[in-house]
């Protein structure tokens, strides 16, 4: 097992980070080796790798006609029609998903394991570029079945590549839509339940001053994911970010105590290295009396929420 797991069967709190710094205090750290934005850096021997596999926008910048396509236009950022805040690859390029298998086996031989993000078709109505429309019209399926077919079996593929060969471990992520993933993305929860690990859901936000509705996802999804463990990463820090727009530690501790009563199994801070979570650590311990108010609202995992801010105590001094 992974060296820094010393808090077995409890909740672990992990980061999630863009730079390779491992902030002090958190049981485990996922990198973002590859991005979206398509960069790639070495992954690191003690920390998780995590890796964006058709949002990626250097391919595309090197290969224009790899782009998604749909009815409301190709899936580049700029279109308004989605919400898409990368550049989305075409999800059945053939060069593209064989060179990420490789890349992927690859940086899982180098780090303790992989955690997948944009591993799914760009959004609804997509991708109708010819390949993906022959390859719809061969298949006798319906539209979706067969998107959510190209989907399971790639990450079939991809899961073969990290769990068989490389022998680590595989978290396969997905977008918070509880619902409709099937539609928009192709993806079937059920489908990918026996080729992952765990889930990791991005639960992204700028604030989480309403944490009814965080509370509410959470609960959803551990019910559609069964015994599978249920990730969730929340925004601390983004690179970039102006220090005034960011969630403030007591939302960031409401919201962390509220998916922990409603069963979320781990939980990820992101940020872009280890001097922003530092900050938020040191605004949390200084949260004393929400601290206190919030013990009681519930039971083991809650109190294993505060526990663990409470280690912080020493760490931020
Ligand atoms: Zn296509």
């Amino acid at each position: 097992m992974f060296a820094v797991n010393k808090r077995c069967n409890m909740m672990k709190f992990g980061t999630y980070v863009f730079l390779p710094e491992k902030a002090e205090g958190f049981d485990f750290h996922l990198y973002r080796v590859k991005p979206e934005v398509g960069r790639r850096m070495p992954p690191q021997p003690d920390m998780y790798s995590n890796i964006a596999i058709f949002g990626d926008n250097v391919t595309a910048r090197n290969h224009p006609d790899w782009i998604s396509q749909s009815p409301l236009g190709p899936a580049w950022r700029t279109n308004n029609n989605f919400n898409v805040r990368w550049e989305v690859l075409c999800a059945t390029q053939p060069e593209h998903r064989e060179e990420q298998l490789d890349y992927i086996e690859d940086v899982a031989r180098h780090s303790p394991g992989v955690w997948l993000n944009s591993i799914h078709f760009a959004e609804h109505g997509h991708c109708t570029c010819p390949r993906c429309n022959e390859l719809w019209q061969k298949s006798g399926l319906s539209w979706l079945e067969w998107r959510r077919k190209e989907v399971t079996d790639y990450m079939a593929q991809v899961s073969e590549r990290v769990r068989d060969r490389a022998k680590k471990k595989f978290v396969i992520g997905v977008l918070p839509d509880p619902l409709t993933n099937y539609e928009r993305f192709g993806v079937n929860f059920d489908d990918l339940a026996p080729l992952t690990d765990e889930f990791l859901v991005v639960m992204f936000s700028k604030n989480y001053a309403t944490p009814w509705y965080w509370e509410m996802l959470t609960r959803n999804f551990k019910k559609l994911f069964k015994d599978v463990p249920l990730n969730i990463s929340l925004y601390v820090f983004g690179p970039g970010d102006d220090p005034r727009e960011v969630p403030t530690a007591r939302e960031l501790l409401t919201v962390s105590v509220r998916m922990a009563r409603a069963g979320v199994d781990n939980i990820l801070y992101l940020a872009e290295g280890a001097s922003q979570l530092r900050n938020f650590q040191k605004q949390a311990v200084e949260e004393v009396e929400l601290r206190e108010t919030l013990r009681s609202y519930g039971g083991k995992p809650v109190q294993e929420v505060l526990d663990f801010v409470k280690s912080w105590e020493k760490i931020v001094q």
